[in-house]
């Protein structure tokens, strides 16, 4: 069950709000000045904060700011239509979201529950190994790299996980086609090549700067963790 703080100086608001949630499942906590938010945050952290950037202490945009020093917690702003609706500076200094008000508490609730989705797979993902920027997940058969997964077809994945079995190894044409479980005749020697050939593109995709994939003329491949 995920915990939400409203941080909402008009009981009005803040009740409707606890409400919606509640009928969706969350636990709240309910408070009115942002500073008292930001001391609870540190000591026992919610998952998602719903932030009226209108407070009585400091704006929500500067409590937001404070909160970045130290978690990366969701962040949904409430603004007042008109004034303070500045959805550019903030989605800069770090929030999700933000709803203008007047607003449906249950519009709300409905945003609250896509964003903790959205963030589920990140942190229940369960980490195989990590090798520099890669992830290896070898039960669910996934290799991120920089925090992005990579739609690998089975031989793709095969190849990269034997180079990241032995990082910095010259592994032969052969010995990958081993790895890859398919045999070793001359036709598919080539294979090994058009395959690493897809695999480099989709890296860059996601790093286009670097190339971890190394060849090794007249030898094979090594993968280096950049
Ligand atoms: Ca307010």
């Amino acid at each position: 069950m995920s915990h939400i703080l409203i941080v909402e100086d008009e009981a009005a608001i803040a009740d409707t709000l606890v409400y919606a949630l509640q009928a969706e499942g969350f636990t709240t906590t309910w408070l009115q000045l942002a500073e008292a938010a930001l001391a609870l945050q540190a000591s026992s952290p919610a998952d998602l904060l719903i932030l009226d950037v209108g407070l009585p202490d400091i704006s929500g945009f500067e409590a937001c700011k404070r909160l970045r020093r130290f978690s990366e917690v969701p962040v949904i702003f409430l603004t007042a239509r008109d004034a303070e609706i500045d959805r550019v500076v903030g989605l800069e200094i770090g929030a999700d979201d933000y709803v203008v008000k007047p607003f449906s508490p249950r519009e709300v609730a409905a945003r609250v529950k896509a964003i903790l989705k959205r963030m589920a797979p990140r942190t229940v993902a369960p980490v195989e190994a990590v090798h520099g920027p890669f992830q290896l997940d070898a039960e669910r058969v996934q290799i991120h790299y920089h925090g992005q997964l990579l739609a690998l077809t089975r031989h793709e994945f095969r190849l990269l996980q034997t180079l990241l079995g032995q990082p910095e190894r010259v592994f032969s044409r052969e010995q990958l086609l081993d790895a890859v479980g398919v045999a070793a005749d001359a036709g598919y020697e080539r294979n090994i090549d058009s395959h690493i050939k897809s695999l480099r593109a989709k890296l860059r995709q996601v790093a286009s700067g670097s190339e971890p994939i190394q060849t090794h003329r007249g030898l094979g491949y090594s993968l280096r963790l950049i």
